[in-house]
């Protein structure tokens, strides 16, 4: 009887005491909690009153607002280009993350933070006060290829190179890690968001049609591919007549939009070759033995492995769950934190205040 009381306590401190991880990104944050997976994916997009300073909506509800908002309100995404553009906002938005899986876990302890590998000291003091206000007891942040890598289940912690490639919305980041640490990261600013603009501007240009940020993602998402296809496809894009200003539609094929994307795919596979030029040859043959991991949004692009592969005559993965990835390695490594000291060790290195 007493046994059976003392784990319900036990069942009960833990249901309300988890650890939680986080990976703020460019385009989508995502909350891990410990023992649930993750619990909430959202849009990093803050719509904020401008007269009043008021935060009008955090998420999806802010991304509904993009592009379709009155003057005094701005819809914006703090993080857009993997810099902290505002840390009001990113601190106001973090809380409200925080905030919202916090009700079912009254008592919150630990919080590691993904945060992209290009941040600044002081971004990175913002991010561990941001998530100090949102109510923790103990903060940590984690640079996300670190994360991706945990998240896809690289053998990170041995003396053997693993490569990971991280393609979001705003940032790409490539990293050969080997014990615990980055042995040398490469983060450039052209990831999905471009791949957007290159759709936009092509339509533009030879149809004469304007489309909307959205339009052009969803173009992407249902048609984009960096190699060619067995079976090609297309699609009509719905839009606005740049001359006649009126409604109207274009109709696309796949291999209109593999050009249109060709310069920004191009420098995201330089900037593997980069890396893999630029790291010692011992871990680079590890990598290539191992293969190149894929991470992020822009892994599920059709035939970025194919793409990256034949130009770097390395052989190339997809991670399990690509979009998920950096939140389970935020989740892995805030539950390995308290049993492993190297883990411990790596994080307070890199959350020192
Ligand atoms: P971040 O970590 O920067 O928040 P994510 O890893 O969440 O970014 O990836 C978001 C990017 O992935 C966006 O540019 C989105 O358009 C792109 N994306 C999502 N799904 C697909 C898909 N099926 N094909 C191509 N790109 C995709
Ligand atoms: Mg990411």
């Amino acid at each position: 009887m007493a046994s059976h009381k003392a784990g319900m306590f036990s069942g009960f401190m833990s249901r309300f005491s988890r650890d939680i991880g986080i990976d703020l990104g460019t385009a989508n944050t995502l909350v891990h909690v410990g023992g649930m997976g993750v619990v909430l994916n959202e849009p990093s997009v803050i719509a904020i009153n401008k007269d009043t300073g008021e935060v009008l909506a955090v998420g999806e509800e802010a991304k509904r607002m993009l592009g379709r908002t009155p003057g005094h309100i701005v819809a914006s995404r703090p993080l857009r280009d993997g810099v902290i553009a505002d840390y009001e906002q990113t601190e106001e938005m973090l809380k409200y993350f925080i905030g919202k899986v916090s009700h079912r876990f009254l008592l919150r302890r630990t919080v590691v933070v993904g945060i992209p590998s290009g941040v600044t000291e002081v971004e990175r003091r913002a991010v561990l006060e941001a998530a100090a206000k949102a109510g923790t007891t103990k903060q940590y942040v984690i640079e996300e290829p670190m994360a991706a890598a945990f998240g896809a289940g690289l053998p990170v912690d041995e003396p053997s190179g693993s490569m990971i490639v991280d393609i979001g919305g705003g940032t790409t980041e490539v990293a050969v890690i080997s014990l615990g640490g980055i042995v040398h990261s490469r983060s450039i600013r052209i990831a999905g968001d471009e791949l957007d603009e290159a759709i936009s501007s092509y339509v533009k240009r030879a149809y004469n049609l304007f489309i909307g940020e959205k339009t052009a993602e969803n173009c992407k998402i249902q048609i984009g591919s960096a190699y060619p296809l067995a079976q090609e496809l297309e699609l009509t894009l719905k839009g606005r007549d740049l001359v006649s200003g009126l409604p109207r539609s274009a109709t696309v094929t796949s291999e209109e939009i593999r050009m249109a994307i060709q310069e920004p795919l191009a420098a995201i596979v330089d900037a593997v070759k980069l890396t893999l030029e630029a790291t010692p040859p011992e871990l680079a043959a590890d990598a290539m033995d191992r293969g190149i991991m894929l991470a992020g949004g822009g892994a599920l692009l059709r035939g970025i492995d194919r793409l990256i592969q034949k130009e770097t005559m390395v052989p190339v993965h997809i991670a399990d769950e690509p979009l998920n990835c950096v939140a389970i390695g935020t989740g892995m490594v805030v539950e390995a934190l308290h049993e492993n000291p190297v883990i411990r060790k790596m994080l307070e290195k890199s959350s020192r205040p």
